[in-house]
């Protein structure tokens, strides 16, 4: 069940290299995310995001990549994830999930946002939606608080596990056709990273290491299917999805969030988790 490939160990160099590209990616999210409105096209929002990588010289990972035509994807209340950016105008109560990449100097860079156009406190969008779009948050913080102490990757997916399917409320499903992954040369590299129980420690925890932890999560079944376009997965069941993701790096010091400005050290507070750059 997991890869062969081997983990490529990043020096303290090479994670500033990733830094560097995390930093831009997070700036071209804030863009992205501030462009998205009732009334825009994915089109401008993935334009938006375009420009920021162009002024700092940084190259999009996801354009091209096995031929997929934009620099982000942006999927769409049931669309979980690689919605293609087009003609379609965004509406009041959209769930819109924007993920993107950079690269600078060769090295890599993946996250991801989930948006809700409106808030159900003025009525314009489904409490049902904010819940999840947060649960989905907090999973991410949870499993990226996993990795700071985890010995082995497989703790990442416990953790999320646990705290998604302790939470109050109607359950939400955890996506299992699609997991994060190992980043650093190249966008996806070993190992996977399961969001779930899989019952396997998986590969060990290793100065050098880089991930993309990306959980998704379902307000129905955790079925998907892929759109005759052969990029834009959607849940079977029409229910509606949000997915998070940063890039973390893991080295002598402590762990790294490298596609946040602060390395994530505001959200990880909570989880007793003190953040230190690489080569400090
Ligand atoms: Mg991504
Ligand atoms: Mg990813």
């Amino acid at each position: 069940m997991f890869s062969r490939r081997s983990i490529e160990l990043k020096t303290t160099r090479q994670l500033q290299d990733m830094q560097r590209a995390g930093v831009v990616l997070s700036e071209a999210l804030d863009a992205a995310v501030a462009a998205a409105a009732p009334g825009v096209t994915t089109a401008e929002v993935d334009a938006v995001f375009a420009d920021v990588l162009a002024q700092h010289g940084a190259t999009s990972n996801f354009l091209g990549y096995y031929g997929f035509p934009a620099t982000v994807c942006a999927s769409v209340n049931e669309e979980v994830v690689h919605g293609i950016p087009g003609d379609r105008v965004l509406q009041q109560g959209d769930v819109l999930k924007i993920d993107g990449g950079a690269v600078v100097d060769g090295w890599h860079s993946d996250s991801a946002r989930t948006l809700i156009l409106g808030s159900s406190e003025a009525g314009t969008a489904d409490p049902e939606d904010e819940r999840l779009a947060e649960i989905t948050r907090q999973a991410l913080w949870v499993g990226i608080a996993a990795f700071a102490q985890a010995r082995h990757v497989g703790e990442i997916g416990d953790a999320v596990d646990d705290f998604v399917t302790s939470q109050p409320g109607a359950p939400l499903g955890i996506l299992e056709d699609y997991v994060g992954h190992g980043i650093g040369s190249a966008m996806h590299l070993a190992p996977d990273v399961f969001n779930y129980r899989t019952g396997h420690r998986g590969p060990k925890v290793q100065h050098g290491m880089a991930l993309a932890i990306e959980p998704m999560l379902v307000r129905g079944g955790i079925e998907t299917r892929t759109l005759e376009d052969e990029w834009t997965v959607v849940t079977t069941d029409g229910a509606r999805a949000s997915q998070w993701e940063h890039t973390v790096c893991r080295h002598p010091g402590g762990v790294w969030v490298l596609s946040a400005p602060d390395g994530g050290a505001a959200e990880l507070a909570a989880h007793g988790v003190v953040p230190v750059p690489p080569g400090e």
